[in-house]
């Protein structure tokens, strides 16, 4: 199968991208797509390794290898290389049902744990997948499944995010009727507020939603559970209830005057952000021109680095808890690399700043106020010490700085579900995680996705919808 000489034929490519100081003058997605040739000729770089690490869906150390979806990779890859490329995608859809989400978000950990990295670059395995769904959308291969058998049971999926979604499209798969309620006024969850548009454009979102649409799924925007219908409404209305409401309780920045107006928590900046851009609003946070200080070191952080730089802040910051990662990987295959890596928002803000705007192994020690205005902030050096076999953050004496900071946008993870949602849902609690055996909360009830796992990836998010359904599925099979 495949080409047995393409990984020593064709050197990896990556797919070009508008240059930095071009596409921060706007939100659209600035990846340009690979000719087609060139798309087969990365395709045929796969070797078609007897045991594909790409698709193993495993663990090693606690970490996740290989793509978690179990994708056909190899097998996809090959049929592009031969140009079949309904084909490829028709083996695409059999474990994976929104490619164009994982092929644009996913950190490709299938990737990480390719053969060809080994000693030279991986095969380009999500370029592929999102040139195959791409391909399927323009070509009209993917249409909406009419002829769905219902099987009488009514399913509520509370939220509408990527392990909802996923949730959802299995289940009403699989006959079941299914309506999926939404706090917001846009469907999509994290995928459409929680990730700016150049990541993911919105349009991509409400496409998908569309056919969900069409292959018989309701969706109900603007509607709190235990707000605005009630948990006894629902247990009357649904014979089962799926909860996939992402992780809502950031964690809070525990410093003095942390109540001063200009401290924003980056899920609520992204989310305004999105909305006032699709909704063709001003910002209502407006970083032009002014002092930004970013918290955080992960995706959230990066993302909100590249919406300031859109929005042509003064100064960005990204303080950074951690020390700064290796420049060489220290992790041996087949884990996922363990270096410094410069995601697009980093990149875009240290290309506007003209230097590194990254800070490790750095936080805030006071905010400061005039009024209730944030003026400021002293930062401080912090170190991970051990202490008796634990890790203990301590702080580095003399290292107190001021820096001048009209926004604190803090991207610092998320604790669990808030108490009030929790409050409203009527689940009971530890620590603001729902108490769980397995995806299941009582018999009636299924928890899934970030909600029941903590902050995590979208493709576990989509992973854990399927196979929470699939528990709901067996309940009424076996
Ligand atoms: S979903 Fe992610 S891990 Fe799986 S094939 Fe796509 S990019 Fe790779
Ligand atoms: S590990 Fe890499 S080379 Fe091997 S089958 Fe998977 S994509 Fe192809």
């Amino acid at each position: 199968m495949g080409k047995p000489t393409g990984f020593m034929e064709f050197e990896r490519k990556n797919k070009k991208e508008i240059d930095v100081l071009t596409r921060i003058e706007n939100f659209n997605d600035f990846h340009i797509p690979f000719d087609l040739k060139t798309q087969q000729e990365q395709a045929s770089r796969c070797m078609n390794c007897g045991v594909p690490f790409c698709q193993s869906a495993m663990k090693v150390n606690n970490r996740n290898v290989g793509c978690p979806l179990s994708n056909l990779i190899p097998e996809w890859n090959h049929l592009i290389y031969l140009g079949l490329f309904e084909e490829a995608y028709k083996r695409l859809e059999k474990t994976a049902p929104f490619p164009e989400f994982t092929g644009n978000v996913c950190p490709a950990l299938c990737e990480a744990c390719c053969s060809c990295s080994i000693n030279k670059e991986s095969v380009s395995i999500r370029a592929n997948e999102l040139f195959l769904i791409e391909k399927a959308y323009e070509n009209g291969w993917i249409k909406p499944k009419k002829d769905i058998k219902r099987n009488n049971k009514k399913v509520c999926v509370i939220g509408s995010g990527p392990s909802g979604l996923s949730a959802a499209k299995k289940l009403n798969d699989n006959g079941f009727s299914v309506t999926v309620y939404e706090k917001n006024d846009r469907f999509g969850g994290l995928l459409m507020y929680g990730i700016p548009n150049m990541k993911v454009e919105k349009k991509i979102v409400e496409r998908r939603i569309n056919l969900l649409k069409e292959e018989g799924i309701t969706f109900i925007n603007n509607t709190k559970i235990g707000v605005d219908i009630t948990m006894d409404e629902l247990n009357e209305k649904y014979d089962e209830i799926v909860f996939a409401c992402g992780t809502s309780f950031a964690r809070p920045l525990q410093v003095k005057n942390n109540d001063a107006k200009g401290i924003v928590y980056a899920v609520d900046f992204l989310t305004k952000t999105t909305k006032n851009l699709l909704d063709g609003k001003e910002f209502e946070y407006n970083l032009k021109d002014k002092n930004v200080i970013i918290v955080g070191g992960g995706d959230t952080a990066n993302d909100c680095c590249g919406t300031a730089a859109r929005e042509k802040a003064k100064s960005i910051t990204e303080l950074e808890i951690t020390k700064e990662p290796p420049l060489e990987n220290t992790l041996p295959w087949p884990n996922y690399p363990n270096k410094k890596k410069t995601d697009y928002g980093v990149l875009e803000a240290n290309t506007l700043m003209n230097h590194d705007i990254r800070r490790y192994e750095t936080t805030i020690d006071e905010v400061v106020k005039e009024g209730d205005k944030l003026v400021g902030v002293y930062i401080k050096k912090v170190k991970f010490v051990n202490d008796g076999g634990k890790m203990k953050l301590v702080d580095v004496e003399n290292t107190r700085e001021y820096l001048p900071c009209d926004y604190l946008i803090i991207a610092m993870g998320f604790i669990g579900t808030t108490t009030e949602d929790l409050n409203n849902y009527k689940l009971d609690s530890i620590n603001n995680r729902v108490k769980l055996n397995n995806f299941k909360y009582n018999d009636k009830i299924s928890v899934c996705g970030d909600m029941k796992n903590g902050q995590s990836l979208v493709v576990i998010a989509i992973k854990d919808g399927i196979d929470c359904a699939q528990q709901i599925i067996d309940k009424y099979t076996n």
